[in-house]
């Protein structure tokens, strides 16, 4: 039982001044509960058996194995068998992406032939890396890729999927909802403009798989990718749905585990805290979201009211109910995020240290942010462990941080030390 905002954070006390630890960072991970490890905990030391042996010890692994696919399979609103586990998001947008690329090139598709074209997929330019560097290395097999532009709030325009459509298009994917500003894509429009071309659609669902609805005939997806430690699971341990008969070869080979889909003995304490972290975060759904959300919204309309010359990055409505990300203007991201973490909170930025300079990311450029300001980018996303004396403290001190760093650049500029 999980009793919201009294979690992980806490107020410790060091040089004599009061200060609070408040992790604002929950679309990096989250910390596992403790139903979660209790349901994992048999799974290491007595019902250790190899859920593909034969014996006691193997079935007892495999009832807890096909328990947590059963679990999944509920939430999602699919067979069981359409469940795949696998190590992370990482792996299930690779899988997708490259298992069904790889299925047109050797003709699985039916009503598309491999000699119509290359082999053609479709993505957003705010992608995750995993599916962007996906792509990538598909392009290296002479496969094409179109990458969709967004909107000024992060948004794909399913008219542009549908310009992109060839006769050789394998799969759409555009990902539920961005890990970095918390935009929601219109997927069940784009999936089905993706299925009246021929292709599969695929959405990478791992910021969303806590916080929104999953049901996959709703979404229209054909493949769908989750991963354990953003919902209260554990790290290392992911999904990928995928539609029966959906052409997809696999992408690692060895063992016939996962039904041949994916070799490897299973993380089997791991797929069982997932089962468990899934089925926990859908039970409470709404009341955890309107909790978030309220949490959010007081941490946005903080930080318009309290820091002058801040944007809000990402859409006001269509967003993540826990996600919060700003750009502040005449302050350096990284720097502050040092200087919040001094301070005790947890947060995260945009943009990331390459060779001395800070390049804003991928995301932040598609939004059309301008250099300057997408240097001063924040993210804090907030989650059911965080209390309202969290946000309000994190907010004094986001105030004070600004306003430090912002009188150091103007004495800088004015020449004084
Ligand atoms: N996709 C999105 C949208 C993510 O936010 C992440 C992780 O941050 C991943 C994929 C990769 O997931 P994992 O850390 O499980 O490999």
């Amino acid at each position: 039982m999980v009793i919201m905002g009294i979690h992980s954070n806490g107020t410790s006390s060091s040089n004599g001044l009061p200060q609070r630890s408040v992790y604002l960072d929950h679309a990096a991970t989250t910390s596992v509960l403790p139903e979660v490890l209790e349901a994992m905990l048999p799974y290491f030391t007595e019902k250790y058996g190899n859920p593909s042996s034969v014996h006691a010890w193997g079935r007892a692994a495999h009832q807890g194995l096909e328990g947590a696919r059963r679990q999944v399979a509920s939430v999602l609103g699919c067979r069981p068998r359409e469940v795949v586990f696998t190590s992370g998001g990482t792996e299930s947008d690779n899988f997708a992406v490259k298992g069904v690329a790889w299925a047109y090139r050797r003709g699985l598709f039916e009503g598309k032939q491999p000699s119509e074209g290359p082999g053609h997929i479709v993505i957003s330019a705010i992608e995750h890396h995993a599916i962007l560097h996906s792509a990538e290395e598909l392009e290296k097999h002479g496969f094409e890729v179109t990458t969709l532009p967004v909107d000024k709030y992060g948004r794909v325009n399913p008219d542009d999927v549908g310009r992109a459509m060839r006769r050789d298009t394998a799969l759409v994917s555009i990902m539920y909802a961005n890990n970095e500003i918390g935009t929601i894509q219109p997927i069940e429009e784009i999936a089905a403009i993706a299925h009246a071309g021929g292709a599969l659609f695929h959405t990478d669902a791992v910021q969303a798989g806590g916080s929104l609805g999953l049901n996959v005939e709703r979404l229209g997806a054909d493949l769908l990718s989750l991963s354990g430690h953003k919902f209260h699971g554990p790290k290392g341990v992911g999904v990928l749905y995928i539609r029966s008969n959906s052409p997809i070869l696999p992408q690692q080979h060895g063992g016939s585990q996962e039904s041949r889909r994916r070799a490897s003995t299973e993380n089997v304490p791991g797929i069982v805290g997932l089962g468990a972290a899934l089925v926990r975060a859908h039970q409470q759904l709404q009341s955890e979201a309107e909790y978030v959300r309220g949490l959010r919204d007081r941490l946005i309309e903080g930080i318009t009211e309290r820091i002058p010359a801040v944007q809000l990055m990402g859409h006001a409505e269509l967003r993540l109910p826990n996600n919060v990300n700003f750009c502040i203007e005449g302050v350096e991201g990284e720097t502050m995020l040092l200087k919040l973490d001094m301070r005790g909170i947890g947060a995260s930025s945009g943009a990331a240290c390459a060779s001395g300079s800070t390049e804003p990311s991928h995301v932040l450029r598609a939004l059309g942010v301008p250099r300057e300001l997408a240097q001063g980018s924040l993210r804090l996303t907030v989650g059911i462990d965080n209390s309202i004396e969290d946000i309000d403290y994190a907010l004094d001190v986001l105030e004070g941080c600004v306003s430090e760093l912002r009188a150091g650049a103007n004495s800088m500029v004015s020449g004084v030390a």
